[in-house]
């Protein structure tokens, strides 16, 4: 039996192969549940599969075959050519902790440039940016083990019956064991997961903040915050409340379209319930008020002292080892262990772990991925390295993102031929999940080993060995002599020591293990300045629109499905790209089911075929993860408007226009 962690969602189900998949029941975190969606990657992982190097100088130019050393010396070449400033580096939250570790000392240690993120920048960067500030440190301060005990669940922006099924069913499971559980839903969608909860909160698009402020409000004037909690442990408060007194219940349900009734009903269990848990995701993150959405969240944990055995606040992380990237360090400002470039003690602490002359590690923060495209435009980067992620699809705003990767000399690094794949000059295939070991670690910080059950396909291999022996070809062989993942996991684990990503004490051994206690803030003590967690004012922005158009996964695909897309059984039903209406909408616009409408951004528009249901009056819902093959990829009509702390992209709130045409 070969253990490994399902190479999906950021649930980290710990899994076993032995002639199938199977739940790990001896697993920590997750103790044997699973999805569908992995049961059936053994029949997709050779489909499709990039098997050799593929070069061409020029994009019009056919691909040709080329051989590993050929490769390398073409980077060699490029990368010796060009300043630190013009490189730039695009990783993935899909890829394992050793991988992701030495493509971050390469870059940031030996190439001297911060030009690298990941795509938990479309994903997590909101909520990695919100932890820091009201906690002082990333990472979820509650584990699974919560869900077992907790009797309210607050779903925000998250259709976790899809996105996390796992977890949903944990919490089904204990709603069935105890009747007075409670499950509520914000979302504008009535989602699967929405129809399973006891309250669903239908707000517009974009107004969480609103409505949790109002919360707070009712709380402070009903007297219902914790004083004790707050005096010992918060500060803000008062400036929060200011805030907040902005949004009496009658001002909210205008700005949230929703009944009072509700937001008192949502006060209620933030200060009544024995345990409450918030659950959110993408619905909050993907937002450019993203930071004040998550922040106005934690506000009520804060006020209510619901942390530890009275709650918590739940970031649900959207990719596998996105833990394991922020623990890593591998966004534009991270360093490995939580450190980050800005910090000077971070820097040479790094510098001296490396072996590296101190100095080395710029003190700014790179470009995030949505400015390194407008850089990429502009001409000051010229070489793009993409790596286990395919942004021609992903990435917002698309017509600029394809004339950027037009333009750009363009590396993908993957073990599937994408759509990004259709703009590189140099393709390197990549050893995936299975065929490569290393480590990821899981939303509640567990960290399994994943072994492997099957050899790498012709040449692809591992992403740190490809990393790795690109570093000796540039002559830096002494700092990458690793033989196996394993040494790289010895080395970087030591980064981590004394700090709250510690994992210095684990080998692969003793995998799977919970990183940290149940609790990251069990004596109540936080890193910040003052040892006190932060509140924070966070006022909400009204944004107009004719149509709001919000995006996402559909149930069993993941991503841009270049794995779960080959499974017949994972595609039954979700064979095409749609556009979710509500019925009433449709009839006033004299749509049907299945009639084409057109949607329309400035002067980007797409034909899509209608699906009627229960989305919001005035909202949409369309699926992001269809590629160029279907002519409906959702993000030609995104914009990459960003948060400004966290610079996550908003995906969950276009204004659009549309126009119907032909029936069917
Ligand atoms: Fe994989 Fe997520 Fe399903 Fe678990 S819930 S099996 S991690 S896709």
């Amino acid at each position: 039996m070969v253990p490994f962690q399902c190479p999906y969602c950021g649930v980290g189900c710990g899994l076993l192969w032995e002639e199938r998949v199977r739940g790990d029941k001896n697993h920590p975190a997750t103790k044997g549940d699973l999805c569908k969606k992995p049961v059936y990657y053994p029949k997709v992982m050779k489909k499709g599969r990039l098997l050799k190097p593929l070069y061409r100088e020029k994009k019009n130019q056919p691909f040709r075959e080329v051989d590993w050393q050929t490769a390398y010396k073409v980077l060699k070449q490029k990368i010796e050519n060009l300043h630190g400033e013009e490189l730039y580096f695009y990783l993935s939250g899909q890829l394992m902790t050793e991988d992701i570790y030495v493509a971050n000392k390469l870059v940031k240690g030996f190439l001297k440039t911060n030009n690298i993120d990941a795509n938990s920048r479309l994903c997590m960067a909101t909520a990695v940016s919100a932890y820091k500030l009201a906690f002082g440190s990333d990472g979820p301060p509650c584990s699974y083990e919560d869900l077992d005990d907790a009797d309210c669940f607050v779903f925000a922006g998250s259709n976790a019956l899809w996105t996390h099924p796992v977890i949903f069913k944990r919490i089904l499971k204990r709603k069935l064991e105890k009747e007075d559980v409670k499950i509520v839903v914000i979302d504008p969608i009535r989602t699967e997961t929405a129809k399973r909860a006891d309250m669903h909160v239908q707000l517009r698009a974009g107004t969480d903040t609103a409505l949790f402020n109002s919360i707070l409000y009712i709380l402070y004037d009903k007297g219902w915050v914790n004083k004790e909690f707050i005096g010992n442990y918060v500060e803000g408060f008062e400036e929060t409340i200011e805030e907040c007194l902005k949004y009496p219940p009658t001002v909210a349900s205008r700005i949230c379209q929703i009944e009072e009734e509700q937001i008192y009903k949502l006060a209620e269990l933030y200060a009544f319930s024995k345990k409450l848990i918030s659950l959110w995701c993408q619905g909050l993150n993907q937002s450019s008020q993203g930071v004040n959405k998550n922040l106005s969240l934690i506000n009520l944990h804060l006020a209510t002292g619901r942390l530890n055995e009275r709650g918590c606040p739940f970031s649900l992380t959207g990719q596998p080892n996105a833990m394991g990237g922020r623990e890593m360090g591998y966004l534009s400002n991270g360093l490995p262990g939580y450190r980050d470039v800005r910090r000077e003690e971070d820097r040479t602490f790094m510098e001296d772990f490396w072996g590296i002359e101190r100095g080395s590690i710029k003190p700014q923060p790179g470009p995030t991925i949505t400015e390194a495209i407008d850089l990429i435009l502009k001409g000051e980067i010229k070489f793009l390295w993409v790596v286990c992620t395919n942004p021609a699809v992903t990435l917002p705003n698309l017509r600029k993102v394809w004339e950027a990767l037009e333009k750009v000399f363009l590396v993908v690094q993957d073990a599937y031929w994408n759509d990004t794949c259709t703009f590189a000059n140099l393709i390197l295939p990549a050893a995936q999940m299975g065929e490569k070991e290393g480590v990821m670690t899981a939303s509640d910080r567990t960290l399994t080993l994943c072994k492997k059950f099957s050899e790498p396909p012709e040449e692809a291999k591992p992403d740190w060995v490809i990393f790795k022996e690109l570093a000796e070809y540039l002559g830096y062989e002494k700092y990458f002599s690793y033989k196996r993942s394993e040494d790289v996991f010895e080395e970087l684990k030591l980064s981590t020591k004394g700090k709250l990503c510690d994992i210095s004490g684990f080998n692969y051994q003793q995998l799977p293990r919970r990183r940290g206690k149940r609790w990251l803030y069990e004596e109540l003590s936080f890193p910040t300045d003052s040892g006190k967690a932060k509140m924070f004012p966070t006022p909400y922005e009204h944004k107009d629109a004719d149509f709001i158009l919000i995006t996402g996964r559909t149930k069993n695909q993941w991503h841009t499905m270049t794995r779960t897309g080959k499974s017949e059984e994972l595609l039954k039903g979700e064979e095409e790209p749609y556009l979710l209406m509500n019925e009433e909408d449709g009839r006033n616009l004299g749509v049907l089911e299945g009639d084409f409408v057109e949607v329309i951004v400035s002067d980007v528009s797409l034909k899509l075929k209608v699906r009627l249901g229960q989305v919001k009056r005035k909202h949409l819902f369309a699926p992001f993860g269809y590629g160029l093959a279907y002519d409906a990829v959702v993000n030609a009509l995104t914009k990459d408007v960003c948060d400004p702390v966290s610079k996550q992209p908003e995906l969950k709130f276009t204004s659009v226009n549309l126009r119907v045409r032909d029936r069917r």
